[in-house]
């Protein structure tokens, strides 16, 4: 096997036409040409036989050794092989084409390759090589080869694939190891030996490339070593001869072990992609300029920060220059310029113009490795994108300081208690509204002792309570004193957390209601008491009876009420004026009190109407003596100023007994009896005697019609307009049940209310009425009537109904009324009451828009917790106060606090029962909402306002 350049400068080669080279092997075959003009060849005397053909194969010329071989029947075999080889030779005209030509003559083993220097009239086509078959072993026999192998370290190899052998060049067994052995078959144990996992690709890639055999072939596999260990190696191969057929015949290639390349690709990338990770994680990029090289290294992070592909990563820092917003680059130059003359290390904060034109927040650190000669070898860049955290940051930033400005706004403050550590957190506001200096330390122990004395029990019993798991939310509302000893009121709502079934934390708020509580106390003061006498009044008078009653109904003891109305004293207060009348009214109260012992109440109802409840007594006559001495009282002169005024007294007694069991009862009894001593002659006392049992007996009579008045269409609607009070506008209809029955008689639902509700008929009754109503103020709508809502009455017992809210819902999407115009009217004693049911109710009611007002507002309440659980949208003040709303200044303050409270806690104020203008332009002085009232309008069929609307 020699390469040509031995030819080249052995002596007869040397006479060969230069540029007519041509490789023979050692075997004497032809490897290849370079150049036509083959005949200087074939004088050289070479042992191989050469000869030249035309384009048909035929015989041309030859040296004498192929002289001997072509002749007879050899020479016609040979012309149609080569003929045949000749034509597949147009697809590559480069090639070798070799093949075996058999016969009687022996046996050769034939190269052909294109003479390509031939010109057009030479008709010189082809040069055949011919050699005896089996002479060419030992091809690789030689020291240049082992020294080629040593030096590349690779291992050569010679591959026949007609026979499908593959021969090692001797002693190349470097890479994968001696026992292959010398020559073996490719399928059988070549490719066996690669790894499974390469194998099916590495054959593939070998199978595609021999379909052409052009170029080179390379792949890179795992195949077992001698050893058993693997061994990476990279094979490259050629195909060096074709068969007549233009298939590859013959591939020459290499081995080249890249084990340890490959395990330092392997962790590069591992590397690399725990580079990515971690640039991932931590949002960074980072990039490397080389200045020798002027290379610019920019890893995947970097170039996901910067928005950009692998293609359009900057080239050097000037293109990376060129990234950095507007704002900032020229800074940025700044620093890229000390950094790349001086080395001087830089940190920016600085946004990024992706190609997109996004921007992103970075912080960017640059810095300048040196070599060992102190030359700046690399600058290095780390970039890290903070937008996300900017933005987050902002957010939260944002959040917080709204959060903040809803407290301050609200005057709601924000606290923790950390229960296994017994630490408290307070909000800002939290610290404003306990009057603490912000941020001083607090504990559950420093401000337990500031709650006033019962306000302590009751934060003690709620905390109690929480940590026993027996309620997960609590309010509260309790008096603190405050540091500078101011006293509040909080309402502390508090929501408990449990981790792992144990107390963990409890958060909630504080809402400072001490205004609230200041205007109900003083509504309570105003609505309770009697500003003139300060005698309890009638509202408060009933709280205090109600207890009395229940009292002597278990412990037994007579009780009498007293029904004192003083004679004469309108044209007293007429003549002498009202601070006379007050004067007199005053000294009446004290004289009463005096008559009476401590435990008896004592209160006045209205004007000159007083109430005295005795208690205790031994006999029903007893009442008749202390009515006498308070006769006898109040009949001794009054010194008014300078005048002395005689007045005198009725008074009704009426026993608290079977007859009269309740204090209504008592009330109208002993009013009834005060009459009856009127008209029996002045300063006397009448006790009550009655028809009770004609009562009890009307009432059983009057709830067997009621059980039928529905069915037989004795019930009817009446309503009553509210009118804005600005401008006198419709707002609300309110309907009003009436009841005819068959005889004509008309009742009053001051009268079968009651009775519908102890009988329970108050169910079928509310939704009769909840129908009817929503069914005409859907007519109306559709008949083009303006107004805001449909107000119907709702008993407390109807809302005890778990079933009521949702029929409520049904019955305005059966009439096609919607719920977010209906209004209840509810009392404050339905309101007080808390229970499951009420709050789903209310809830539902929420939901879906429907409001409630509070109807007879003032009459009974203690305590406003209910405004803020319900949603409450109006209050009527009770008619009884606006009656009194220009004879008595109290209601006048009432009303005004009442307004005030209504407004403050966003609610309309609708006052019922006006009669008068001069009400009507009261109550406009007080700036309440709404107004309803025999002034305006009286309750009336559907008709009659349908014409008073028009
Ligand atoms: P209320 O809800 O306070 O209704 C207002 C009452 O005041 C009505 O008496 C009305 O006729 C009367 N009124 C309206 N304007 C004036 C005025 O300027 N001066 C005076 N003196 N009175 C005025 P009414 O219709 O006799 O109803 C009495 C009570 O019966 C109602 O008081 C309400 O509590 C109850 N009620 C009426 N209809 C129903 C109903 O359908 N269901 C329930 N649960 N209760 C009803
Ligand atoms: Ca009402
Ligand atoms: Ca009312």
């Amino acid at each position: 096997y020699k390469s040509f350049t031995d030819y080249m400068f052995e002596g007869p080669l040397a006479a060969l036409d230069a540029l007519s080279l041509c490789c023979v092997g050692a075997s004497g075959k032809l490897s290849m040409t370079l150049s036509g003009a083959p005949e200087n060849l074939l004088r050289h005397p070479l042992p191989v036989a050469l000869a030249v053909l035309d384009a048909q194969g035929q015989w041309l010329d030859g040296n004498t050794a192929a002289r001997t071989i072509f002749t007879g029947e050899l020479a016609a075999a040979l012309a149609s092989s080569a003929f045949q080889a000749l034509q597949t030779l147009t697809d590559g005209p480069r090639r070798v084409v070799q093949w075996i030509e058999d016969g009687a003559h022996g046996s050769y083993e034939c190269s052909l390759t294109l003479l390509d220097g031939a010109d057009e009239d030479n008709a010189a086509a082809g040069l055949l090589s011919l050699v005896p078959a089996g002479q060419d072993a030992g091809r690789f026999d030689d020291t240049r080869q082992r020294a080629i192998e040593q030096v590349t370290g690779a291992d050569l190899w010679d591959w026949d694939l007609k026979s499908d052998r593959l021969r090692y060049a001797p002693g190349s067994h470097s890479v994968i190891g001696a026992d292959l052995g010398r020559e073996m078959r490719v399928g059988k144990h070549y490719a066996e030996r690669v790894h499974p996992d390469d194998r099916a690709v590495t054959l593939a890639s070998m199978t595609d490339f021999l379909r052409s055999g052009e170029g080179q072939f390379q792949a890179e596999y795992r195949i077992r070593h001698a050893d058993g260990h693997w061994v990476w190696v990279l094979a490259r191969g050629q195909v060096v001869a074709w068969s007549k057929r233009g298939k590859p015949r013959r591939m020459l290639g290499s081995h080249f072990d890249i084990t340890d390349y490959k395990l330092l690709e392997l962790r590069v990338r591992e590397r690399e992609a725990l580079l990515r990770h971690a640039e991932r994680l931590g949002d960074t990029g980072v990039w490397a300029w080389d200045p020798q090289r002027q290379q610019m290294w920019c890893s995947q992070g970097f170039l996901h920060i910067c928005g950009r592909s692998e293609a359009d990563a900057p080239k050097d820092p000037d293109a990376l220059a060129e990234a950095v917003a507007e704002a900032s680059r020229s800074e940025f130059r700044r620093a890229l310029a000390g950094l790349r003359v001086g080395g001087k290390a830089f940190a920016l904060s600085l946004q990024l113009q992706r190609p997109d034109d996004s921007l992103r927040e970075v912080q960017i650190r640059c810095e300048a490795l040196r070599g060992p000669h102190g030359e700046i070898e690399r600058l290095l860049g780390v970039l890290h994108d903070v937008t996300d955290r900017m933005e987050r940051e902002k957010s939260e930033r944002i959040r917080n300081e709204m959060l903040d400005r809803v407290a301050q706004v609200g005057r709601i403050g924000g606290w923790e208690i950390d229960v296994p550590n017994q630490t408290l957190i307070w909000t800002e506001e939290n610290y404003r509204i306990h009057g603490f200096p912000v941020g001083c330390p607090v504990s559950l122990d420093s401000t337990r002792g500031m709650y006033e004395g019962h306000s302590r029990e009751v934060f003690e019993n709620a905390y109690a309570r929480m940590m026993r798991g027996e309620r997960e939310e609590d309010t509260i509302e309790v008096q603190f004193i405050t540091p500078a000893e101011e006293r509040v009121w909080l309402r502390i709502t508090g929501r408990m957390e449990l981790r792992g079934g144990k107390p963990f934390r409890i958060t909630g708020l504080t809402r400072d209601i001490t205004a609230e509580r200041e205007a109900s106390e003083r509504i309570e003061q105003l609505a309770h008491y009697d500003t003139l006498t300060g005698l309890p009044n009638r509202f408060r008078f009933r709280e205090l009876a109600a207890r009395v009653i229940s009292q002597a109904r278990q412990n037994g003891g007579v009780v009498a009420l007293l029904f004192l109305d003083l004679d004469r004293f309108k044209p007293i207060n007429d003549s002498l004026g009202h601070e006379a009348g007050d004067q007199l009214l005053l000294d009446v109260a004290g004289r009463l009190r005096a008559s009476v012992r401590s435990g008896d109440i004592v209160a006045r109802q209205s004007g000159d109407e007083f109430l005295v409840l005795l208690r205790d007594l031994k006999r029903a006559e007893d009442a008749g003596r202390v009515s006498r001495k308070i006769i006898d009282s109040i009949n001794d002169p009054f010194e008014l100023g300078e005048h002395s005024v005689n007045v005198g007294c009725s008074i009704g007694i009426a026993l608290l007994n079977d007859t009269n069991p309740t204090l209504e009862q008592l009330l109208r009894a002993a009013d009834t009896a005060m009459y009856a001593a009127k008209e029996g002659g002045r300063n006397a006392f009448q006790f009550y005697s009655d028809a009770f049992y004609d009562r009890v007996q009307r009432k059983l009579v009057l709830e067997q019609e009621l059980r039928q008045a529905i069915a037989r269409g004795e019930l009817s609607l009446a309503y009553q307009p509210t009118i804005n009070l600005q401008d006198g506008d419709l707002r609300g209809i309110e309907c009003l049940a009436r009841w005819t029955s068959a005889d004509g008689e008309s009742r009053s639902p001051t009268e079968f209310i009651p009775i519908a509700e102890d009988c329970g008929e108050i169910h079928a009754l509310g939704r009769w009425v909840l129908t009817q109503a929503c069914m005409q103020a859907a007519a109306w709508h559709r008949a083009g009537m303006g107004f805001e809502r449909i107000a119907v009455n709702v008993s407390a017992i109807q809302l005890r109904d778990p079933d009521f809210a949702a029929a409520v819902i049904d019955i305005c999407e059966e009439t096609g009324w919607p719920s977010d115009r209906l209004e209840l009217e509810l009392t404050e004693s339905a309101l007080m009451r808390d229970s499951e049911v009420l709050r789903r109710a209310f809830s539902l009611f929420e939901a879906r828009g429907v409001s409630l007002s509070v109807d007879d507002f003032g009459t009974g309440f203690s305590n406003l917790h209910y405004l803020h659980r319900f949603p409450v949208k109006h209050l009527k003040i009770d008619r009884t106060f606006i009656q009194h709303l220009l004879t008595d200044p109290q209601m006048g303050r009432l009303c005004e606090a009442v307004v005030g409270l209504g407004h403050a806690l966003r609610l309309r104020v609708v006052a019922e029962g006006v009669e008068t203008e001069d009400a009507a332009v009261r109550l406009r002085q007080l700036d309440c909402d709404e107004a309803q009232g025999y002034l305006f309008a009286r309750p009336m069929p559907a008709e009659e306002l349908e014409a008073w609307y028009r």
